[in-house]
């Protein structure tokens, strides 16, 4: 219609250059693979994705090509990220923690035709390169003089590939619905999925995740992003940092607190984001050393719950917690638990209560929770349901998967259980697959970890359900303890009385020395249930 607004398409490669033309001088600071922290801004980091760009059309790389890395958050794998996305091919981040054969069968399937790698992986690519026809040479991500002898085909050190672009390169406008990036869930039953992105659904959740009460950094903050670049797009923050002209801090290969805590003290980080695991790390090197972290402002904490004792510590800290929700096929973010007025006055274990929830969603992600026959179901924080999700940065399909995998009303289900209360918070109950059946109700597996991890002996805590010839399923708890901590069944038992229903209680406590993790890691049941096929409750 005569008078509307302009069409500008939504691409990803628009936000670095936004970074670069207001927020130039804006620091990029990483622990570099190689060992040293290395110092960059947005300016040199759009120069230099401009010469990725140009070296690989010098490679023949064209619109909807694949191009995968395979790499540490780090300023190199930022260049290349907008370098592949913008002259249109996908850049497909895969997961270094995976099996060898799962990062075969995904580069197969992804058809990858060139694979940018740091140098921590390059023997576990060695070993595979041989059943990888697709591609056609490995790019190292280092400079000449760390490059390894290696029997990678066409290998070259990043360093001198882009030495041979002169930069002089223009990014041209495509449609936004071009395929942008993809990353594959990790399957923990049956094959990986791919999660195809487009440059649109990029750029919204970006919009979404710059919200105040989403991500919300400004050019004023300092964002460390433990949560990997392979992992769900390190939550969007790839994007929203330089939408905003945040400073990143880039934590490369050291994720353990010791090095995490190093990194967030010395460039004075004020936002940060990651796992439970990791902030597990480096609560107990701060406790042990009785460190501080004055500038830090806000922890940002999802991919599996977080504990409430781990919220009151970062609380008592004076840091703002904020758990989050989200997947692979949602961009990742899908809610998060912001204190919203009337909750954000409540203190003490109320204010804990609402920020142990998985919180509610921002613009562009509708939820609902619905029955198994599809009905949807009150949003009374009690029911439980099947989560299901509809939004612009949601996938509707699997890449080249040719099933529909949207309901009626076209969302999507996320294998969660939840509940969903009468002001929007979102609680997850359990993974569909893990929730416990008893007696024809359902107990949150994830609810009674939550607990057992409050008791000050247990380090991890997984529950899973047994079969029981009276109540179909019962929960078996199962414990590691913390390194020289001692205690008994009846110890953990204890503990958790009275704090959830009475039939909600584990039927039995099993003590292990480890408990197994997949690549994202979150604990892998599958092999705790094949751990314990065997066991009868006593
Ligand atoms: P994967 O790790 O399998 O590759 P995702 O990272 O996409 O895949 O995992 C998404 C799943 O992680 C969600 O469906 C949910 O089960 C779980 N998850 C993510 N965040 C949370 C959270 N804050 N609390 C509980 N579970 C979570």
């Amino acid at each position: 219609m005569l008078g509307l607004m302009q069409d500008w398409p939504l691409l990803c490669h628009r936000i670095i250059e936004h970074a670069a033309k207001y927020h130039g001088t804006q620091e990029v600071v990483t622990r570099s693979v190689e060992g040293p922290i290395h110092r960059t801004n947005y300016a040199e980091i759009h120069a230099r994705a401009l010469k990725v760009s140009q070296r690989l059309e010098r490679d023949g790389i064209k619109l909807g090509d694949r191009v995968a890395t395979i790499a540490w958050n780090t300023w190199r794998h930022l260049e290349v990220w907008y370098g592949i996305m913008g002259i249109g091919a996908i850049c497909h981040t895969i997961n270094p923690r995976l099996f060898p054969d799962q990062i075969a069968w995904i580069i197969n399937h992804a058809q990858d035709r060139v694979v940018m790698v740091d140098i921590t992986f390059v023997p576990v690519l060695e070993k595979i390169a041989a059943s990888l026809p697709s591609v056609e040479r490995y790019i190292v991500l280092t400079d000449k003089a760390h490059m390894p002898q290696t029997t990678l085909k066409n290998a070259v050190a990043y360093e001198d590939w882009i030495a041979e672009a002169d930069g002089k390169f223009q990014w041209n406008n495509f449609d936004e619905n071009t395929a942008a990036a993809m990353c594959y869930t990790s399957g923990t039953t049956g094959d990986p999925k791919g999660v195809l992105y487009s440059h649109r659904s990029n750029v919204l959740h970006a919009l979404l995740a710059n919200s105040k009460d989403a991500l919300g950094t400004s050019a004023a903050d300092t964002m460390l992003p433990v949560v990997p670049l392979f992992h769900a797009n390190s939550w969007g923050i790839a994007f929203s940092a330089p939408s905003m002209g945040t400073k990143l801090v880039m934590p490369g290969p050291k994720l353990d607190g010791a090095s995490v805590y190093e990194l967030l003290d010395t460039e004075k980080v004020t936002f940060t984001a990651g796992v439970p695991t990791v902030w597990l790390m480096l609560l107990n090197h701060m406790a042990a050393g009785h460190l501080k972290l004055p500038h830090l402002r806000m922890v940002v904490c999802g991919g599996s719950a977080m504990p409430r004792s781990m919220i009151k510590s970062f609380v008592d800290m004076g840091v703002e917690v904020r758990h989050a929700w989200g997947m692979t096929e949602m961009s990742p973010l899908g809610t998060l638990a912001t204190l919203k007025p009337p909750f954000d006055t409540l203190e003490g274990e109320a204010r804990l209560d609402i920020l142990q929830t998985q919180g509610y969603p921002p613009y562009g992600v509708q939820m609902k929770i619905t029955d198994d026959a599809g009905k949807e179901l009150p949003w009374d924080g009690k029911t439980f349901g099947r989560l299901k999700v509809s939004g612009p940065a949601i996938a509707k399909a699997y890449f080249r998967v040719d099933t529909d995998i949207l309901d009626d009303e076209g969302y999507f289900d996320t294998g969660d259980v939840a509940t969903i209360d009468a002001h929007g918070y979102m609680r997850i109950t359990d993974r569909s697959k893990d929730v416990i059946k008893s007696g024809g109700e359902w107990i949150s597996s994830i609810d009674l970890e939550n607990l057992a991890v409050g008791h000050p002996a247990v380090a991890e805590a997984a529950v899973i359900g047994i079969h029981h010839p009276k109540w179909d399923e019962r929960p078996l708890l199962i414990v590691q303890l913390k390194a020289g901590q001692k205690a008994t069944r009846e110890d953990i038992l204890k503990y958790m009385d009275g704090k959830i229903a009475k039939w909600w209680m584990p039927d039995d406590v099993a003590f292990v020395e480890g408990i197994p993790h997949t690549a994202t890691g979150k604990i892998l049941k599958t092999a705790l249930r094949d751990q314990f096929k065997a066991y009868s409750f006593p």
